[in-house]
């Protein structure tokens, strides 16, 4: 009988994963299933390019529709699976609808969190969301954009390019909280102020409502900001429900949340592996679990879940990496920068061309950079082998 893996979700991972099985020799069968209309795409783009107008879909598909043809890769889009039995080796797509497998990976990511539903909140995770906001951010519009982290400040970016009166709302006290240290953030609120952004940090959104035909964004300290169109970019969700009306191990959102898996990708239940943003895994290099959601590790995730499916046993251990673009320049962060971390910067913040290590007790744990690929390259590789600052510059010297 022939050998059938099943991945769901037709993102970065799951397709990676189907590459990375027939590269590896796979010879069963696989059903690529995700419930995205879409020929898969990348979404990096759909923040930046797409919302723009600047690319089309067809630009951005991870692979070409004769790609999996070819690989003899069975491509289910715009089709929701229902429910796992993981004891009968299981899915349900619909009633009267199943598909039996041998190995299984989960490859669901996450979608926008969104807290609000007025009528003018929209927010911003794929291909399907663009169509109507890009509509809504012509020149001259008002827009409001709650959340400065990663997509929040390229959505913000973005309008702004496309000519509309941009409001950028963030609860931490500078932008990108999450990524950068705070001298960094200081930088970002000098380019959306250059840009002509008006952010606003130390916002608590309390509420947004509609009133007389715009949204209003209502602050805990009685502020408010109204648009036509409110995008609300506050993070997003795991897609963990399937997995867990499965019974299988998800994490506490304490811990990152997700689905827990091992450093092969391997879930709680026999055959079921899991890879992407929706994987909660081991953190190779400093112990503890973490879970990523940058399409560098998704893609590299799914690609090294795909070998182990097809027999290999390397374990996934990996250094976060990953981009944004921002009014003209591309940000890269490696590591795991945190607050408390001392910086020593190389190179010139004003100038906008630096690479910053972020050390704990001299170890490197993180770096930022603008400008300089080569330094982050080298800088990732650093915080794998967890160096020291002072020694490996010496050797550079
Ligand atoms: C707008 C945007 C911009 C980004 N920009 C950057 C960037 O500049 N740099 C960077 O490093 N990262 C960026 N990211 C993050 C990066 O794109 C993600 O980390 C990556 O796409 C995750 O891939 P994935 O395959 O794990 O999950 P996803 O891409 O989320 O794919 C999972 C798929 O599974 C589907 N699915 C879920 N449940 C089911 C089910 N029950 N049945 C069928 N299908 C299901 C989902 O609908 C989805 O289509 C960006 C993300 C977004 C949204």
């Amino acid at each position: 009988m022939t050998h059938r893996t099943v991945i769901v979700g037709t993102g970065i991972a799951g397709v990676s994963a189907a590459a990375a099985l027939r590269s590896a020799g796979y010879e069963g069968a696989i059903d690529l299933i995700g419930d995205d209309p879409e020929l898969p795409y990348r979404r990096p783009p759909v923040s930046k390019e797409i919302i723009r107008g600047d690319k089309t879909a067809d630009e951005i598909r991870i692979k070409k529709a004769e790609w999996f043809e070819a690989q003899d890769v069975t491509l289910l889009t715009g089709q929701r699976v229902l429910s796992i039995d993981t004891a009968a080796r299981a899915l349900r797509l619909g009633p009267d609808e199943g598909v039996l497998y041998d190995h299984l990976l989960l490859a669901t990511g996450g979608r926008a969190r969104s807290p609000w539903d007025a009528s003018g909140v929209r927010t911003l995770r794929g291909l399907a969301d663009v169509p109507r906001l890009h509509g809504e951010m012509a020149a001259g519009t008002r827009i409001v954009v709650v959340g400065a982290g990663l997509i929040g400040s390229e959505i913000a970016a973005s309008a702004r390019e496309l000519g509309c009166e941009v409001t950028l709302l963030e609860t931490a006290p500078l932008p990108l909280p999450r990524l950068l240290p705070a001298r960094l953030g200081e930088m970002y609120v000098d380019l959306h102020k250059h840009a002509g952004t008006e952010l606003h940090t130390g916002v608590l959104v309390s509420s947004i409502t509609d009133a007389d035909g715009e949204t209003v964004v209502r602050a805990i300290d009685g502020r408010t900001w109204s648009a036509p169109v409110v995008v609300v970019a506050v993070g997003m969700e795991p897609n963990v429900e399937l997995a867990a009306e499965a019974g299988l191990e998800i994490a506490t959102p304490a811990d990152g949340g997700g689905i827990v898996v091992d450093a092969l990708g391997r879930t709680s239940a026999p055959g079921v592996f899991a890879a992407g943003d929706v994987a909660n895994q081991p953190n190779g290099v400093l112990g503890g679990r973490h879970r990523v959601e940058h399409w560098q590790g998704a893609q590299n995730h799914g690609t090294a879940v795909g070998k182990v499916m097809a027999g290999g046993e390397d374990p996934f251990v990996e250094v976060p990496w990953c981009w944004s673009d921002q009014y003209g320049s591309t940000l890269q962060v490696t590591g795991w920068p945190e607050a408390s971390h001392e910086m020593v910067v190389r190179g010139s913040l004003d100038d906008r061309d630096f690479t910053a290590y972020l050390l704990d007790d001299d170890v490197i744990r993180g770096a930022v950079s603008i400008g300089r690929p080569r330094e982050i390259r080298t800088a990732r590789a650093w915080i794998a082998a967890q160096e020291r600052l002072a020694d490996v510059l010496e050797d550079e010297v």
